[in-house]
Formats: structure tokens, sequence, C-alpha cells
């Protein structure tokens, strides 16, 4: 019999995020003839993404929407997980490497006595073995993890997959009730937002990343006005934020967030080994430092030798051009 992979697929905003199409892409990449892929979208007013959701699963498609799961409650996510896996037994739960993967991962691995492999950046099946590639010491080295058994929990990394094409017939949407436990340890009361950017940090194409050569809050405008027309989110290293620059949920690196743009433009950063951590897998990183000598310029695939208040805004001018 074949495999049941299930996909943990994730709302924000009031769209599915990318990072859960890329999920169904790794699983598809992971499938074998006979395997099948299921899918859970867990919110409030979900229906019309659950059908969104159901062109891109060829299994079934688990709806729970009700106003109590608006916000990502680990005990309340996980009670639906329990309801989903009474319907169907997963050999394999993925979801995406985001805050929410990163919690309710080890959650479901817990529950089923799963094994778990992590920030996943990429699927390879060597006959009936399936190799999983996640970066080490903070992106300095991979290493390729395989299951020696089952269920197995993986949570794959933004933006290192494609998003999955649309299936050939649309999955069956199934419709969960979902009971409010009243004895939830916590419970949120209150989202507090931080970032005002458009685009979220994690799942940008392009991030325009400022940092200490920033100079002041007031020099991240035109690193903003760059970002706005790539259609980017503007992300910062943490002495910028500890200079008060910028607000510390857009730090990029070892103890701030990880990104995988396609194209990354450090400004005024100069390439600390705890920054890299954050941004190095990056598909093309772009460096502007007046130094020529900052350690950026070492992993950079292109360099910009020159200050960033002169350059960014011509890179604006010209980009508006195109
Ligand atoms: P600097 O190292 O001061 O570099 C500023 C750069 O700007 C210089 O290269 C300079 O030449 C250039 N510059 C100045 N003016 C201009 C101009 N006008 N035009 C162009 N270039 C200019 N850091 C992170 O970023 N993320 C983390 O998650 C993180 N975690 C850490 C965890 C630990 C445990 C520790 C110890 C440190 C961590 N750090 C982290 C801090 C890290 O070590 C560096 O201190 C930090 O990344 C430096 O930031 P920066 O490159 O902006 O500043």
């Amino acid at each position: 019999m074949g495999k049941t992979y299930v996909v943990v697929a994730e709302v924000r905003g009031g769209s599915l995020r990318q990072v859960s199409l890329e999920a169904l892409q790794a699983v598809a990449a992971a499938k074998q003839d006979g395997d099948v892929a299921a899918a859970v979208l867990i919110g409030s007013q979900i229906t019309p993404l659950a059908s969104e959701l159901a062109n891109y699963v060829d299994g079934q498609v688990f709806s729970v929407d009700h106003p109590d799961l608006e916000i990502y409650n680990p005990e309340s996510y996980l009670n639906v997980m329990k309801t989903v896996f009474d319907r169907v037994a997963p050999d394999a739960v993925v979801l995406g490497h985001t805050a929410l993967g990163r919690d309710l991962g080890p959650a479901i691995a817990a529950h089923l006595g799963a094994g778990q492999i992590s920030d996943v950046t990429a699927i390879e099946k060597n006959g009936d073995d399936i190799l999983f590639t996640r970066p080490i010491y903070a992106g300095k080295a991979f290493e390729q993890r395989q299951f020696t058994g089952g269920p197995q929990v993986v949570t794959i990394r933004p933006n290192n997959f494609a998003p999955v094409e649309a299936a050939s017939s649309p999955g069956e949407i199934v419709e969960l009730d979902y009971t409010p436990s009243g004895s939830l340890r916590s419970i949120v009361k209150d989202i507090v937002r931080k970032t005002s950017g458009k685009v979220d940090l994690t799942e940008a194409k392009v991030v325009v990343s400022g940092g200490r050569g920033v100079k002041s809050a007031e020099g991240f405008k035109p690193l903003e006005e760059l970002a706005e027309v790539l259609n980017g989110a503007v992300g910062a290293s943490r002495a910028a934020c500890d200079a008060g620059y910028c607000d510390y949920s857009m730090q990029i690196g070892q103890t701030g967030k990880v990104v995988t743009p396609e194209i990354y433009i450090a400004c005024g950063i100069s390439g600390a080994i705890q920054h890299l951590a954050g941004m190095s897998q990056s598909r093309i990183i772009i460096a502007i430092n007046k130094d020529p000598e900052a350690p950026i310029f070492k992993i950079a695939d292109y360099g910009i030798v020159g200050d960033l208040f002169e350059v960014v805004p011509l890179l604006t001018q010209e980009f508006r051009k195109a």
C-alpha cells in the first residue's frame, strides 16, 4: 500500500501561504506511484481558501473552520490535527519551516511518536530511499538525512521548492467540526503587529537589507523605496536593530529570521558570520559597501563598492524605468 502524506497548509492575511504550495511540491518530489497527498487547512472563514487549496491536492483537503482557530494556538491546532489523524493515518506530515511549523511540527511528532527532519531545502529520491538535505552549522555545511522508519514529520524551508502545479483534478474537501476545548492552558488575547511591510520577509523573492552603515531610521527610507519598486521586503542586521534604526522583527541572521530570496541586497552590512547564517542561501547576493575589504564581498555574487546613499537611489531610479 502507498504512503499517505499530510501537508499542514497555512493562512496568512486571508491568503494561502506560498510555503504551503512549496510543501506540496516537496511531497510531489518525494511521492512514489500509489502514494497519496492530503492537506489540512485550519483557520476562520477559510472556505474559499480550502477550495483554492483543493486545486493543488489530489487527495483530501481537511478544512477546519472556526472563529477560535483564527489565531494559531498550539493546543487547539494539535487537537484539530488529532481529529484529522482519526480519519487518515499519516506516514508523513509536512509543514513549512515557519513559526507555526516549527512549533506544531514537534508537537505532532511527539503525538505520533514520529521522527522529525527540520528545515529541509532539497529532497532527493534514491530508489526507495528519500534523502533530505538541510543546512547545519548556521548554513556553513549541509547534511543529508534519511528516516529509518515512520511516521515522519518534515518541515521545509520557504523559497527552496517551486510552488506545486495544479493537480489534474481538484481534491475532495472534507469539512471537519471543531469543538473548542475548555481546558486550553494558554490562549492568545491580542496580537500587536510590528511589521508594516506589504511582503512577508521570509517569503519575499527580493530582500533589501540594511546594516549599521544605514546610520539611522531615516536612512532606511531609500532601502524601503528600492524594496517597493522590486516588490520586495526590507530586512536588517542585528547591529541596525540594536541601534534602534528598525524593529527586531526585521532582523536576519542566526538569532533572527532565515531568508532565502532570489535576490538579497545587503546595504552597509559587513557580513558577520551570524548575519550570513540568515541569508547565505539566497540565490543571488548583491552587496553594497564602501569598504572593499568587507567580508560580505566574499559571498556576494555582485559587489558594489560605494556609498549606499548614492548607490541605492540610483538602483531605484533604474529599476523604476524597467
Ligand atoms: P557592521 O559590522 O558595523 O558593518 C557596517 C558596514 O557598513 C561596514 O562594513 C561599513 O563598511 C559599511 N558602511 C558604513 N557606511 C556605509 C555607507 N554609507 N555605504 C556603504 N557601506 C557603509 N547579526 C545579525 O545581523 N543577525 C543575527 O541574527 C545576529 N546574531 C548574533 C548572535 C550572537 C550570539 C552574536 C554574538 C552576534 C550576533 N549578530 C547578529 C551580530 C553580528 O556579530 C554583527 O555584529 C552584526 O551582524 C554586524 O552588523 P552590520 O554588518 O550591520 O554592522
